[in-house]
């Protein structure tokens, strides 16, 4: 879009700038004249903005004239910003080659336009002089009359003999004809055009590098999120990334339940903000909203950004989802469906190090189903692995404080840890499973101790310290475990594990 140019031109140039019909070949440009200043001040910035440019709108201004009139305008003048001047010393310089005309003026000729011509008497009134006057005047300082004629005022010719007559110089003219105030006029406002479209790409290319910038910032954002592995600090991530991108007022991650939503597109638009779907291999996963944009006018540029970077994001949610299910496979035990060996070494020390930091108590209790041999021999390996489920779903069942955990510990051994448990509370709870065991009633006809499953408990219990390790006191239910066997199955025995060994 080229801007509004307005070209200000004296009024004694009026006919010549008309027959170049400017506004017709350059429609963005329009002329406004001023009143010749021939011989009076020249003309103020001021006058030019209140009288002759009003409440025009333009985006530039250029200004054709003599010195005569502009060496009064102000060019920081801010009424006329942003405006430009092409006040030439003489302003016959405008329609002819100032080195032809300077060849007559050193002759001594006195040069006039077709314009000033048609102001004559005006101008030798408004300057003092009568005939006589003007006579002396003439004869001292010219040779001679010089019209450069344009040829657009059929006046031209009968003014200068007129004026010649009234001073009782000679004349002559010379054609000029609108050439080069054509070249003069064209050169301007091509010369706006070009600085014109240099300001407007110098502008685009700061958009696309403001642009541009956004893509790597957010590149580099996508990065760390795809090393995230949770999926709730996945989300919190993408809302930091959208939140430090477009700094809006709210950012917030709606969850789709179903599974089955199919994937959506489409962007939906709010007054000052946004709604991204959020999908991964065809399934829908959320909407994210972004609201109260704080520079909503970048509003496109951040829709296109946000839609290369959606795809980023169900992929980050579903990695992380794809990662808690690895995750969770490879701390389940197979068979019961409960945790494995592998993640009670980890809760273990987990638990472990928070209760030597608490000072508190931690209970582990061992279980061993007795004379499982003999049951797999008696009923099969397959009725043997339900006999385990079963058992599992029990310890399951009085596991439920949110320190403890149940696992498999090999065969058909399970382990429970429970956290800021004293001695009396671990027993109270073996003692329950034992009972939940024995009521069961699952069949065990090869068991020279009772007629069902039963299982023989071991518990080790001990206030952690820096000195003891948690393996030891896993050793002492195994120990305690051991004396139950041996006392007779069925029961339960406990050893605690203290600083002194
Ligand atoms: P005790 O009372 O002394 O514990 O005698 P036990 O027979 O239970 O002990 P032992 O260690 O001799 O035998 C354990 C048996 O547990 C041997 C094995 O066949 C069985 N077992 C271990 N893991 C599994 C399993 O995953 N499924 C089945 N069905 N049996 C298992
Ligand atoms: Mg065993
Ligand atoms: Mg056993």
């Amino acid at each position: 879009m080229i801007g509004k140019h307005v070209i200000l031109c004296c009024n004694y140039f009026r006919q010549e700038i008309e027959s170049l019909n400017i506004s017709k070949t350059y429609s963005h440009v329009k002329v406004v004249f001023f009143p010749g200043r021939c011989g009076q001040p020249p003309i103020a910035s001021e006058e030019l903005s209140s009288t002759v440019l009003g409440q025009m709108e333009y985006d530039f201004i250029d200004v054709l004239s003599g010195s005569c009139c502009v060496t009064g305008l102000n060019t920081h003048a801010e009424i006329l910003k942003p405006f430009h001047i092409h006040g030439r010393w003489q302003c016959f310089h405008m329609i002819a080659n100032p080195d032809i005309v300077e060849h007559y003026t050193t002759k001594g000729r006195y040069v006039v336009t077709p314009g000033w011509l048609s102001h004559w008497r005006q101008l030798i009134n408004l300057w003092g002089f009568n005939q006589e006057t003007a006579q002396q005047y003439f004869s001292e300082s010219s040779t001679g009359i010089l019209l450069l004629d344009t040829g657009v005022d059929t006046n031209a010719y009968r003014n200068l003999q007129e004026f010649s007559d009234f001073i009782d110089r000679p004349h002559e003219a010379m054609l000029v004809g609108l050439g080069f105030l054509d070249l003069f006029v064209t050169n301007i406002i091509l010369q706006r055009q070009i600085e014109n479209r240099q300001s407007e790409s110098h502008s685009l290319v700061e958009k696309k590098q403001k642009v541009l910038s956004h893509y790597a910032m957010a590149l580099d954002l996508l990065r760390t999120l795809t090393q995230v592995q949770s999926e709730s600090d996945v989300i919190q991530q993408i809302a930091d990334i959208f939140t430090m991108l477009f700094a809006p007022q709210t950012v917030s991650f709606n969850l789709v339940q179903s599974s089955t939503s199919p994937a959506e597109n489409h962007i939906i638009r709010l007054d000052n903000g946004f709604v991204l779907p959020i999908s991964s291999n065809g399934k829908l996963l959320g909407m994210l909203e972004i609201d109260g944009l704080q520079f909503p006018e970048y509003m496109e540029n951040y829709l296109n950004l946000a839609s290369g970077m959606v795809d980023v994001c169900g992929m980050a949610i579903n990695n992380a989802r794809h990662y808690q299910e690895i995750k969770d496979i490879s701390n389940t035990d197979g068979l019961t469906g409960i945790a494995n060996r592998r993640k009670f070494d980890e809760h273990l020390n987990l638990e472990w190090k928070r209760m030597t930091r608490e000072q508190k108590t931690l209970s582990v209790i061992m279980c061993d189903v007795d004379y499982f041999k003999g049951y797999n021999d008696t009923y099969g390996h397959i009725t043997g692995d339900d006999c385990l489920r079963q058992v599992a779903k029990v310890l399951s069942s009085h596991c439920r404080r949110p320190g403890d955990l149940v696992a498999r510990y090999g065969g058909e051994e399970f382990v429970l840890v429970l956290s800021d448990t004293q001695v009396d509370g671990a027993f109270f709870l073996a003692e329950r499973i034992r009972q939940s065991i024995e009521k069961l009633c699952i069949p065990h006809a090869d068991s020279p101790i009772n007629p069902c499953i039963t299982l023989s408990i071991g518990v080790s219990y001990c206030v952690p310290t820096a000195v003891l390790l948690a393996q030891t006191l896993v050793q002492y239910a195994d120990y305690a475990l051991y004396e139950a066997k041996s006392n007779g199955r069925n029961r339960i025995m406990v050893k605690a594990l203290t600083g002194e060994g």
